[in-house]
This record gives C-alpha cells, sequence and structure tokens, in this order.
C-alpha cells in the first residue's frame, strides 16, 4: 500500500473522522498510486490516519474508508462486511417499501458508493475512483448480501468527470432488469425505470414525506368531511399526488415541466386505480404556472413545492435562493386559510437555517402568518453521518396558514 502523508496541521480533520483528504493537505505521496488505489493516510509525523482510496485527478485526492489501522481495505472479506452492514441496517424499512437505499456513500463509510433497490433489483452510482476499481466485488457482495436477481449501473452523474470518470449505464451483474419495475411503498405502487429515471429512478429519499402527505389527505377529511384540494408542482412521476389520493384527497393538481415525467405519472394513477377524473396533469414552468393560478383566483387546501437542485455548489446560493423564494411566495397566495404548504431544498449548498429564512422571508411578503409544524428530511436509510455533515442535503418544512 502507498503512503500519502499529510502537510503538518492537515491531520485535524482526519482525527475528526471526517473522511476527506483535499489536494492541497498532501505533503509527499510515496510511489505512484493510481485511479482508486488503496494508501495509507499519515500526518506529518507518521502517525497513521486512515486507510483510503487515491484519486491523481480529483481535489478530494483521498477517501477515507476505514479509520482503524486493524482494518485494512484491501483485506479479503473487507467489502462485503461494509456490505452486508449496510444492507442489515435498512431492514426494517422491508415492512414499509420494497424500494430504498442500500448505500449511502460516506454514510456507510463506502465512499462515492449508491446503491438503491427496487424490489429484486439493485441499481448503483459509483461515483469515486475507489468504488469504480471495486465495482466487481460490490457487485458480487451485493447479490450476496441480498439475494437480488441483477445489478444495474447508473454511473452517469455528472460527479464522475471530477474523479477522472466516464458515464457508465448498463448491466453490472446478474439478469437484464425488465423495463420497469413495480414497488410498492406505504401502500402505494409505482413503476421505476432504472434507465431513464431521474438518480437510479425514483426520489427514494422523500418516502417520509410521501407518508405525512398521505397522512395529511387522511386527517383532513375527517376533520372536515371533504377530501383536500392539492397543487404539486414539480410532481416527476407523481410521488406527492399518488400518496395524496391514497390518502383520500378530493383533487390534485400536478405539474411538470417534462411531458415524459408527467405520462409516467399517470401510468402510475392507473396502476393504483385511481379516479382520473380527480387528478389533473399540467405540462408547464411551475414560476410561471404560480402566477397564472393566482390571476385565475385558484385557491387550494395544499401546496408542495420540491423543486430540483437550484444550488448545485456554494457558488449558485444567491440565485438558488432567490428562485427558492419566488416559488414559496407565489405558492403560499394559493393557500386557503388553514392551508399547508409542504416546501422543500434538496441542495446542500442550502443548508436548514438558510433554508428556513428563505420560507421566512416569503410568509413574511405575503403578509400572511404561518407556523411551521413540521420538518422534513431524508429516511433512515439516508443517514446522517455525524462526522460528515455534508451528507445532509434534503430538508423540508410543513407550514401551516394562519388565520
Ligand atoms: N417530487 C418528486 C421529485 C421532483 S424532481 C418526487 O417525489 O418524486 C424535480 C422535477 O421538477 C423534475 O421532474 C423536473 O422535470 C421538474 N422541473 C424542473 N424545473 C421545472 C420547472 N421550472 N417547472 C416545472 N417543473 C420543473
Amino acid at each position: 500500500m502507498f503512503d500519502v502523508v499529510l502537510k503538518k496541521g492537515k491531520e485535524k480533520s482526519l482525527l475528526r473522522r471526517h473522511p476527506w483528504v483535499y489536494d492541497t493537505a498532501v505533503g509527499k505521496v510515496c510511489g505512484k498510486p493510481g485511479s482508486g488505489d488503496a494508501v495509507c493516510v499519515r500526518s506529518f509525523d507518521g502517525a497513521f490516519l486512515g486507510y483510503g482510496a487515491y484519486c491523481p485527478s480529483s481535489v478530494l485526492r483521498v477517501r477515507i474508508w476505514s479509520f482503524d489501522e486493524q482494518e485494512r481495505i484491501d483485506a479479503p472479506g473487507f467489502i462485503e462486511k461494509r456490505i452486508a452492514d449496510a444492507v442489515s441496517a435498512r431492514e426494517g424499512l422491508l415492512e414499509r417499501t420494497t424500494a430504498r437505499r442500500l448505500v449511502f456513500g460516506e454514510a456507510d463509510a463506502l465512499p462515492g458508493l449508491i446503491v438503491d433497490q427496487y424490489g429484486d433489483w439493485l441499481v448503483t452510482q459509483f461515483q469515486s475512483a475507489g468504488a469504480e476499481q471495486r465495482r466487481g466485488e460490490i457487485a458480487a457482495a451485493l447479490l450476496a448480501a441480498t439475494g437480488a436477481r441483477g445489478v444495474f449501473d447508473r454511473s452517469d452523474a455528472a460527479t464522475r468527470a471530477r474523479e477522472g470518470l466516464e458515464s457508465r449505464v448498463g448491466v453490472l451483474a446478474g439478469e437484464e432488469p425488465p423495463e420497469k419495475i413495480e414497488v410498492v411503498e406505504d401502500g402505494v405502487k409505482y413503476w421505476v425505470d432504472v434507465r431513464h429515471g431521474h438518480k437510479t429512478g425514483f426520489y427514494v429519499d422523500q418516502r417520509e414525506s410521501r407518508l405525512a402527505a398521505q397522512q395529511l389527505a387522511r386527517e383532513f377529511r375527517k376533520k372536515n368531511g371533504r377530501g383536500l384540494r392539492a397543487l404539486n408542482c414539480f410532481c416527476y412521476t407523481g410521488g406527492f399526488s399518488l400518496a395524496l389520493m391514497a390518502g383520500g384527497a378530493e383533487t390534485v393538481v400536478s405539474v411538470d415541466s417534462s411531458a415524459d415525467a408527467l405520462a409516467r405519472a399517470a401510468e402510475n394513477a392507473a396502476l393504483n386505480g385511481f379516479d382520473e377524473s380527480r387528478m389533473q396533469w399540467v405540462e408547464a414552468d411551475v414560476f410561471a404556472f404560480l402566477r397564472n393560478q393566482r390571476e385565475q383566483g385558484e385557491l387550494y387546501d395544499l401546496v408542495i413545492l420540491d423543486p430540483p437542485k437550484f444550488a448545485s455548489s456554494h457558488y449558485h446560493v444567491d440565485r438558488a435562493a432567490r428562485a427558492y423564494k419566488d416559488i414559496n411566495l407565489n405558492g403560499m397566495r394559493l393557500l386557503a386559510p388553514g392551508g399547508h404548504l409542504f416546501t422543500f431544498s434538496c441542495s446542500g449548498a442550502i443548508d436548514v437555517d438558510l433554508f428556513q429564512k428563505i420560507v421566512a422571508g416569503a410568509v413574511f411578503d405575503v403578509h400572511r402568518q404561518a407556523w411551521a409544524i413540521g420538518r422534513f428530511g431524508a429516511g433512515m436509510d439516508h443517514p446522517l453521518l455525524m462526522t460528515y455533515p455534508e451528507g445532509e442535503y434534503l430538508k423540508g418544512l410543513h407550514l401551516l396558514m394562519r388565520p
């Protein structure tokens, strides 16, 4: 194994078990490790810090896979154990869903590796040189730990370029998955297209919020003797829309700019046998649509705003903040008194505090009062490793508009 020796003082973050070594922290590399090769990271005075995988072309020069000197990452059985641990931690979710994240990168001490499960099929994303180099072993370990029929690779995320890796899509191990896979989450069925869908095919990270939407629809009907009228913005393949219908919503208007996503959403509604006359699918730009609805005087009991990542990095935070403010402001204007807003941000560069401030700014500007009565985040299959705060990206607020 090659040694990577850090500059003096650069060992601090590793001593706090944060798993990234930046190129600027590296003092000396002994030998010439290739892309993904195992290295031993040491402080300037030679003390062991961790074993990691090297990436010559990335600013994240080393990602640490183990902080334990006894646990060499090139030892036989190392990958198998890591994968088995990750899978076993998510066992409980099977009672609720057949769609779950099995491996969440750094949080599972498998840096840069994402694995989602859809029924009998697994979908991978290798976003680091280290995971890439070990992909054969990882695929075999995944099949062994889950009994899945096949592993399909969706390593087409833009982040791969930063590690010097090319895009790759195709079967990695086992059988070829079907064109669409049916999953069931909290009683609602969805088709997942692992070849063309966003991310690995589905937003598994919104499970808890979709359940909250389903429960809100149910409670609303009980309390008011009628179903709620909902507007689901950025609906993609209908995640929240279907959850609301399952909970007994009266009508759901769903908006997305992608005709393809809307067609899939309508298929998903049919799969569940929901009453089509109560669901409307609108192809539109949400920014313009919200303004338009206001002019028409439309009012809703619930508005959901789950936009794509507006801030792809810290450089885009200001522009993104304006976009979040805009949709939140115009979304709130469509709420009846006592109406609910589910509002989200999946931009890692916008933290929980900043997002709350942006939404508060929108509340202020619409001259209304609101309570936050709930907070949302990704489910337990996307755990936040406490020494790695970068892992948190999805946040949401449940607002109740006061009379
Ligand atoms: N809520 C969804 C995930 C949303 S993903 C779920 O739970 O499954 C974001 C969606 O926003 C994508 O489907 C994309 O097509 C859509 N989108 C992006 N920009 C948009 C815009 N300006 N107007 C409308 N839809 C947009």
